[in-house]
């Protein structure tokens, strides 16, 4: 087969691949391939690199000539043996020839071509609040769903049988041709709205009474969802096949889109949580001690060590009072306390006095009166800064717009004036 001995390449990647020793059996690689291609199907959330890998090795492998060639010579040797395209077929295509085209308890889940139909998942948007997500919790949602009709079975006639639809001739879909210039056609498919691209037609005597020919029925039901404790934001539970059923169609799935409220005193991150608490002066200088409710209303004792003060928009945590973590169900993250400072708004000569008594002395020096009488006096006022600075920028602003102005209006301006 080949006119020169071909450099030996790799022969053992496949085997890894499809986690099978070298001498496995042909029904060794079958299951192997069975096992792993399931697993790994991208209808199902695998990797679709890592599907294609494994169909090719499982090609190869279950060649026995191919198989051959590549434990003698390897991965090129085959290449080159195959005329250079390394003889991929679709994956797709190799899972369905194995399965049958049903490896998911109904079909192939996937939308492509000539394999069955898969409906579309469901989207629900579930509000959570803090509390639930920082014990877990279960709700009970009702909700309603297309099912399969019982007493037809998904055929919508007594009879079972159905006609060929006149309108498409069965075919679901009608061509529409747009003639877009002499020689020139467009051709449209869409669905026929006659038979509603099923390409089929009950007669009205043969309706199913239990659905009036449409297969499916509505149906209650009612789902209990697990908000598990550390869900983060957006996580989704998904609850698959519960969708809306229709006939020869794999079922989507209901998925939940957690979303969680904003809570009046905590704030999450990842696994921690943020707590805002506002001391007095008097509590920031001498000492403080509080009560914080919890998310599971354990109340928590919060207190300043002996002496220490603490400082306006200071931070502490404490540790394991954070958030649950996501299946780790003993673990928290920190709870961070952010302590701002209430400051009195002014204070009286004697408490000024009682205050220089006990606290550290004034950094200033004392200036003489030959020093003030070289100073200017000034008057200081009152400003809310990011309100004036907010102005200023304003201000900027339009006075960069009125200029651009001027120069567009500008020639104008000067013929009036020569007028
Ligand atoms: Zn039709
Ligand atoms: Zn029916």
């Amino acid at each position: 087969m080949f006119g020169r001995a071909p450099k030996k390449s790799d022969n053992t990647r496949y085997y890894e691949v499809l986690a099978v020793p070298k001498n496995a059996s042909p029904e060794d690689l079958k299951k192997a391939y069975k096992k792993a291609a399931i697993k790994n199907h991208p209808d199902k959330g695998g990797d679709p690199e890592k599907f294609k890998e494994l169909a090719h090795a499982y090609e190869v492998l279950s060649d026995p000539e191919k198989r051959e060639i590549y434990d003698q010579y390897g991965e090129d040797a085959l290449k080159e043996g195959m005329g250079g395209g390394g003889g991929g077929h679709d994956p797709f295509d190799i899972f369905s020839s194995f399965f049958g085209g049903s490896p998911f308890g109904g079909g192939g889940g996937s939308s492509r071509g000539r394999r069955q139909r898969r409906g579309e998942d469901v989207i629900h948007p579930l509000k959570v609040s803090l509390e639930d997500v920082y014990n877990g919790s279960s709700k009970k949602l009702s909700l309603s769903r297309n099912v399969i009709c019982s007493k037809c079975k998904g055929k919508g006639s007594k009879s079972g049988a159905s006609m060929k639809c006149v309108g498409c001739q069965g075919s679901g879909v009608k061509v529409s041709i747009r003639h877009l210039g002499p020689s020139m056609i467009q051709q449209m498919q869409h669905a026929c709205n006659d038979c509603k691209g099923t390409g089929e037609m009950i007669n009205d005597k043969d309706r199913c009474p239990q659905c009036k020919g449409e297969k499916v029925v509505q149906e209650k039901k009612v789902l209990e969802v697990h908000v598990e404790k550390g869900m983060q934001n957006n996580q989704k539970i998904t609850f698959p096949g519960e969708a809306d059923e229709a006939p020869e169609t794999v079922t989507g799935d209901i998925v939940f889109v957690l979303q969680q409220k904003e809570h009046p005193k905590f704030k999450r991150k990842g696994d921690d949580l943020f707590f805002e608490h506002s001391l007095t002066l008097t509590e920031a200088l001498c000492g403080f001690q509080f009560v914080l409710t919890h998310l599971d209303n354990r109340q928590l004792l919060i207190k300043s060590q002996p002496g220490e003060v603490v400082k306006p928009d200071s931070f502490k945590a404490i540790n394991d009072e954070g958030m649950s973590m996501y299946q780790r169900p003993f673990m928290k993250g920190k709870l961070y306390i952010h302590f701002t400072v209430e400051f009195p708004e002014s204070l009286s000569l004697e408490q000024c006095k009682a205050l220089e008594a006990v606290l550290p002395p004034k950094s200033s020096p004392q200036l003489t009166d030959m020093e003030l009488d070289e100073c200017e006096e000034t008057t200081l006022h009152d400003v809310n800064i990011e309100e004036e600075m907010r102005r200023k920028e304003a201000r900027a602003q339009q006075e960069a717009y009125d200029e651009d102005d001027d120069m567009h209006g500008g020639a104008q301006r000067v013929q009036c004036a020569q007028q």
